[in-house]
């Protein structure tokens, strides 16, 4: 009797899924096939190959027809994240945004363009919503108010936890219930699979922008749509007919970065943890947002003028974008989250004083030595305003 485990843990998934058949083809590193066409004698079996696919969506058998129909580097990133996100299968595309579009257009196209949606949302996906510029028409509600908001022709509930900028959270399991049989999205970008498995609450879909931790270096643009093989089959046709696929030797580098993923979760965590502790307890910061679930993610509100922190940091990078390896911090108000009308944002909490700060894995000590420096002297606290007023 075989007495090995059946199931593996997280950190043993992360390096070793989408990889299992290395070590047959005699490899170690996974290859990086960069065709765009495939070579076929027998048209016929192609021509029932992509009926086939045509029909369901299901990754044609043998071998790859055609690179926007799929390609073995990204199919292994997928099957990894899959693996990772405990759903059957997981469709990947150029960017967490094209991943998004995909889901709304696999709604539409049955009609059910209504989308119900809880902000704060990624600026851009809440742009996306409100413009209706795929056809969708969007409710914005609150957790409490999603059962109520469904009406016949509602595709799609879309929820962010912890969403982006204020980190603040849902209880998956009570909005997933609220939504019935209408698929709940669970854009899990912030937490990743290692801190959170939304399909594990009853999300049916859930999203990564990849260019995030996923990837976790900076260097690649993708996104990601974890969930049953049924969506995933309507996902891969609306890819295959709409072109958001993802490169080949991005899914290689995503693959390279899942392997790292739970270890620089943690790592950066738990510097996350420890800046947390010091914003909190500084008279210069009005407050601080961490959520529950912990993570990398650190927001905070300011006393004093937010764009002089940004202009005053010097080890932690001022830019958009999160996840990667060194710390990055921006203003949502002017960049991430610009795009949303400024009366929707603020009610979404999302005050033009908060500041978001993406941790990294720098020694804790350097990164709290220049956020302290570009917090600036006691500029802008209270106690300062107090001195100043008392002349
Ligand atoms: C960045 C981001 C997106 C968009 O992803 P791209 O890869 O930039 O297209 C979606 N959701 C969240 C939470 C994000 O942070």
């Amino acid at each position: 009797m075989d007495t090995r485990r059946t199931t593996r843990a997280l950190a043993t998934e992360a390096v070793h899924a989408g990889r299992d058949d290395l070590a047959g083809l005699g490899l170690h590193a996974p290859p990086i096939d960069l065709s765009t066409t495939y070579p076929s004698y027998d048209s016929r079996a192609e021509a029932a190959r992509i009926d086939a696919f045509a029909t369901t969506g299901a990754e044609p058998d043998g071998p790859p027809v055609y690179g926007r129909l799929g390609n073995p580097t990204v199919a292994r990133f997928e099957t990894a994240l899959a693996r990772l996100e405990g759903t059957e299968s997981a469709v990947a595309f150029a960017s967490g945004m094209a991943a998004l579009s995909a889901v709304l257009l696999v709604r539409g196209s049955m009609g059910l363009r209504h989308v119900v949606a809880v902000r704060p949302l990624y600026g851009c996906s809440d742009h996306l919503l409100t413009a209706g510029l795929l056809g969708s028409e969007v409710t914005w509600t609150d957790p409490a108010g999603v059962a109520d908001a469904l009406r016949p022709d509602t595709g799609l509930v879309l929820v962010e936890s912890p969403a982006n900028p204020t980190l603040a959270e849902i209880d998956l399991r009570a909005v997933a219930h609220a939504c019935g049989s209408v698929p709940l999205l669970v854009d899990n970008t912030f937490a990743t699979p290692v801190l959170q498995r939304p399909a594990e609450h009853g999300a049916r879909l859930v999203l990564h922008s990849a260019t995030k931790y996923l990837g976790g270096h900076g260097d690649v643009l993708a996104g990601v749509v974890a969930c049953d093989e049924e969506f995933a089959g309507r996902l891969r046709q609306v890819r295959f007919a709409t072109g958001g696929v993802l490169h080949p030797l991005a899914g290689y580098l995503l693959l390279r970065g899942l392997s790292t993923l739970p270890v620089r979760v943690r790592a950066a965590s738990a510097n996350a943890a420890e800046l947390v502790a010091r914003l909190a307890a500084d008279p210069r910061v009005a407050r601080v947002h961490y959520p529950a679930v912990g993570g990398a993610m650190v927001s905070f509100e300011v006393h004093g003028d937010p764009h002089e922190v940004i202009a005053g940091v010097r080890l932690i990078t001022p830019a958009v974008s999160l996840g990667s390896v060194d710390s990055l911090i921006q203003h949502p108000a002017s960049i991430s989250h610009r795009i949303v009308d400024a009366d929707d944002r603020r009610d979404a909490g999302v005050s033009d004083r908060l500041l978001r700060l993406s941790v990294g894995l720098e020694d804790v000590e350097d990164l709290w030595a220049d956020l302290d420096s570009a917090l600036g002297e006691r500029a802008g606290t209270p106690a300062r305003r107090e001195e100043l007023a008392r002349g």
